[in-house]
This record gives C-alpha cells, sequence and structure tokens, in this order.
C-alpha cells in the first residue's frame, strides 16, 4: 500500500455539476473510489452558470486569486461545495467567462474566447493550490483544458517553494479535442515565445493546449490499454502520434470504471420499473414506456435499439444514418438520443421523418432520458469511429442491454465477442468502419435475440460483468507514485 497521498484532480467539467461528456462522469467518480482507498483528494472546476450555488450548496470562500492573463491581472473567487461521499470540490468563479449557457460553445461552434477561458482555467488551477494551500503530492490534469497547467508548473512556477513538491499526471480522455489556437494568443498565456516550439506547445503553427500536457507532465495516461497503443500510430494519433512515441515509457491505459451509485437499474430513480439480474420483469415495462416516450408502437418483441451519444464525426452517425433503409429492413426499431453538431441533427430528422414508426428521435441533452435508453433498449449501438473509452457500452451492460461495437479503443478493451456454439461473450463487435459491417454485426444480434433463453443468458452475463471505479482506482494510485517518483527524479 504505502502512505496516503494528496491528490489534486483539475477538470472542465465534473459530474453532476456539469456535463458535456465522459470527462465529467470520470472527474465525478474516480475521486471518491480514490478516497475510498484512503487518499485525500480535492476536485477543482469552473464554475458555469448551470452550476447552482444553492441546490449544490456552495460556500463563498472569501478566497480570491489573481490569476495574470497577458498584461492583465484578472481576479477570481472561489466556491467551496463536495462530491457525495464527500470530496471537497472547488469552483474558479469568474463570471465573465463562465457564466454562459453552455461549457464550451453552442452547435454554431465553439466560443471565440476559449483560449483566454482555459489559459485563466489553467493558472487558475495553479492559483488556487496556493491560495488554498493545497499543497498536493499530485496534481492530476485532463485533457486540453487544463493543458497548459503542467506547463505553467514546470515554467513560471518552476522555483515556487509552495509548488516544490508536485508531480503533475496528465490524462488523454480524447486524443480528437486539442485545444488549437492561433499563435497571437500567446501572449495571454504570459509563457515566453520559447516554449512556442516544436518541443513546447507550438503545433502546425498554432498553439496546442494538449500538448502542454503531453510534452510536459510526469506521467501521461489514456483511458483505455487499447488507446494508448492506438494513438501512437498515425491512423488515430491526430498527429500527435510522433509526441506520444517519444514518450511512450511514460504513457499508460486505464480503463475508466463507473458509477453504480448512479448507473444500476435496480436503483434508478429515472426508470418507469426497476429490475436486477433475478427479476428481470421491470425490464419489460422499461421498453414499453421507452417505445412510448419515443413515439414507437409498443410491441415486446421487436428488438428496440438504443443510441445515446454526442453528435459528431467520431460517434459513426454518418454509418447509422447511411445504413438507415437496411437497419429499419431488419425490422427492429431505434430509439436515438443524440446533442451535438448541426448536420447530425439535420440528417437525423430527415430519417425520422422518413421511418416513424421504426426511429425515434431526441435531439437534446437528457440525462434521464439516457437512462430510459439504457433501460428500455434491448441492445446498445456505438459504432464508433475511435473511442477512447466510452461508457455507454458499460453502462449497457449493467442495464443487460447488449452492446453492439466497433471493436476499437475501450469498445474493443472492455467487449467480448458473442458466441452462439459456445455460449460465451457480452456483445457484438464489428471491425471494419463500414456500413455492411455494422448493418452485419446488427443481423447477427438480432438473430441471436430470436432465441430469447440463449439471450437470456448472454444478458445475465452482461450484467455480471464488474467496471466499478476500484480496480481503475488501484490503477490511478501506481501512476500516481510512479509521477511522484519520476518528478523527484527530475529536479
Ligand atoms: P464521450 O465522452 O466521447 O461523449 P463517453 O461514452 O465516454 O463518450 O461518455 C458519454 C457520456 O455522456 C455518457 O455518460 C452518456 O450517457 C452521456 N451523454 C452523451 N450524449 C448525451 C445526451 N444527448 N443526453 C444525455 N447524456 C448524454
Amino acid at each position: 500500500m504505502g502512505e496516503p497521498l494528496k491528490i489534486c484532480l483539475a477538470a472542465s467539467e465534473v459530474a453532476p455539476f456539469a456535463k458535456t461528456g465522459g470527462l465529467a462522469d470520470v472527474a465525478g467518480a474516480l475521486p471518491k473510489a480514490l478516497l475510498a482507498l484512503g487518499h485525500r483528494v480535492v476536485v477543482i472546476m469552473p464554475r458555469y452558470q448551470m452550476v447552482d450555488v444553492e441546490r449544490h450548496r456552495l460556500r463563498r470562500l472569501g478566497v480570491t486569486i489573481d490569476v495574470p492573463i497577458a498584461e492583465r491581472i484578472e481576479q477570481a473567487e472561489l466556491l467551496e461545495g463536495a462530491l457525495d461521499g464527500g470530496v471537497p470540490i472547488y469552483f474558479i468563479e469568474k463570471p465573465s467567462y463562465y457564466d454562459r449557457p453552455a461549457l464550451y460553445g453552442t452547435p454554431e461552434g465553439d466560443y471565440p474566447d476559449n483560449a483566454e477561458r482555459f489559459i485563466f482555467f489553467s493558472r487558475g488551477v495553479v492559483e488556487a493550490i496556493k491560495a488554498l494551500g493545497l499543497n498536493p503530492d499530485v496534481l492530476h490534469c485532463n485533457d486540453w483544458q487544463t493543458g497548459l497547467t503542467p506547463v505553467y508548473l514546470k515554467t513560471v512556477y518552476g522555483e515556487d517553494p509552495a509548488l516544490a513538491g508536485v508531480a503533475t499526471v496528465f490524462s488523454v480522455h480524447n486524443l480528437g479535442y486539442q485545444g488549437l489556437f492561433w499563435h497571437l494568443d500567446m501572449p495571454l498565456t504570459g509563457l515566453g515565445w520559447e516554449i512556442y516550439t516544436i518541443d513546447g506547445i507550438e503545433f502546425y503553427d498554432k498553439i496546442n493546449f494538449l500538448k502542454g500536457g503531453l510534452m510536459f507532465a510526469d506521467v501521461l495516461n489514456t483511458v483505455s490499454e487499447t488507446y494508448a497503443k492506438e494513438i501512437q500510430t498515425e491512423e488515430f494519433g491526430h498527429r500527435l502520434d510522433g509526441v506520444l512515441r517519444r514518450r511512450s515509457a511514460d504513457l499508460f491505459g486505464i480503463v475508466n470504471g463507473i458509477d453504480y451509485g448512479v448507473w444500476n437499474p435496480a436503483g434508478d430513480p429515472h426508470l418507469a420499473a426497476t429490475y436486477s439480474p433475478e427479476d428481470l420483469s421491470g425490464k419489460a415495462v422499461c421498453k414499453q414506456a421507452l417505445q412510448r416516450e419515443m413515439g414507437l408502437p409498443e410491441k415486446a418483441t421487436v428488438p428496440l435499439v438504443g443510441i445515446v451519444s454526442r453528435l459528431a464525426a467520431q460517434k459513426g452517425l454518418d454509418l447509422v444514418v447511411e445504413a438507415m433503409e437496411r437497419l429499419m429492413a431488419l425490422g427492429l426499431q431505434l430509439a436515438i438520443l443524440g446533442s451535438g453538431e448541426a448536420v447530425y441533427h439535420e440528417a437525423l430528422s430527415e430519417v425520422a421523418e422518413r421511418y416513424p414508426k421504426q426511429l425515434g428521435l431526441a435531439l437534446a441533452f437528457d440525462e434521464g432520458l439516457a437512462h430510459r435508453i439504457e433501460a428500455g433498449a434491448d441492445m446498445f449501438l456505438m459504432p464508433s469511429r475511435y473511442e477512447p473509452c466510452g461508457l455507454n457500452q458499460l453502462y449497457s451492460l449493467k442495464y443487460g442491454t447488449i452492446p453492439i461495437v466497433r471493436a476499437t479503443g475501450g469498445l474493443q478493451d472492455t467487449i467480448v465477442n458473442y458466441s452462439a456454439a459456445r455460449d460465451t461473450g457480452t456483445g457484438f463487435k464489428f471491425r471494419s468502419y463500414s456500413e455492411r459491417a455494422m448493418v452485419q454485426a446488427l443481423q447477427r444480434a438480432c438473430e441471436a435475440y430470436a432465441d430469447q433463453r440463449a439471450w437470456r443468458r448472454l444478458m445475465e452475463r452482461a450484467m455480471a460483468q464488474d467496471f466499478s471505479w476500484d480496480a481503475s482506482a488501484r490503477a490511478y494510485e501506481a501512476l500516481y507514485r510512479r509521477a511522484v517518483v519520476q518528478a523527484a527524479a527530475g529536479r
């Protein structure tokens, strides 16, 4: 075991306070699991408009931080709240940056001042650590929004005695989002131009915040072993594969856990009925309720396929749109919940109009409906182009909703392909990113579904899988200890 660690996790979104994707789930759940292992953990995030002070009972600390931005000093106030289970979470309140309807932008595009907003956050994290006297052993940063934090620690704050012992871990939750900004934003960072080089944060004539984390943190990780390997290849590397290969010895893969306190059909408050592996009768109730909610005919024996997704190129929705005719010919129903890029909103609305009896569509971000789809569907489709970890396939397993996934990243690592002959597996996998391969996988699933007894055993196997945070939190603990050793060696 070893001594308890003092850990500070910084993230731009943390469930249940603010969420656009999997990062929030991780940032909300990992700290609790680390606390359970005996560590001292705190979290830092921005205070967005949607973070309700009253509802979350946040406390103003009367502490302000001064954050240099370009030639100015901008002030922010710190608030304190807690994650369930008691992990303290600090919010950096700066209304001019964060008091907006969304986290990063609207369907039409990103907020134009995102560079400044997340330079402020990346540096604000360091200032908050100092102002609160946190003195962590490890600072765990996540994705491009905190990519500059390790850069600040190693440069501007390199000699600061209050931060001398701090090791940094940088997690990549999605390499496709790098925080790219034009070079004229460089003065906003307060970093010297010597950092704007190929060995620093320069990237094809732009500033790359994510690259900052990759170059300057002591230890790196991503959210599955397969994705850790994939991102070192040209195909999945988003032009950072060279950087990642160089840091290969410091790069690890740790699959995300899931929070069974939130995602468990036995006690899920969002559902029409709860159920468990011992008594699955509630699942049929959930299916009927979902069909009604999505405007689909209430038929018990038609396979109902769910999708809950950000609508972005990564998620493979183009395959779904292209294959719609062939999917519908399989006689199944589709329940799709998604929000994101306008092109997918349009394409999906168009097909939904053509197949009103088979396709239910909700273009929204709706936590409750996400739970109801997990529970009500028979199968869950994730045809991702790439998938760092993926959480929905793990929720699906718990809800006895059989995942149909493309064999990439975390989907490859967490789902075992079904074999009817051997009566093994937990889902249906396909390899090639093609309409044909996806439709074939769905066809196999529909055939298996027709054998209700075999399907029941498949559901039971799926529901018995354990992806709780405990094992992953232990892997993070080992990673943190490694970072501490490496940081000490580097000094
Ligand atoms: P990513 O982080 O790439 O979006 P993940 O599978 O890791 O993908 O995590 C997605 C998370 O966001 C899941 O918890 C999923 O339920 C949730 N989610 C995605 N889209 C929606 C939506 N439209 N409404 C509600 N929840 C959503």
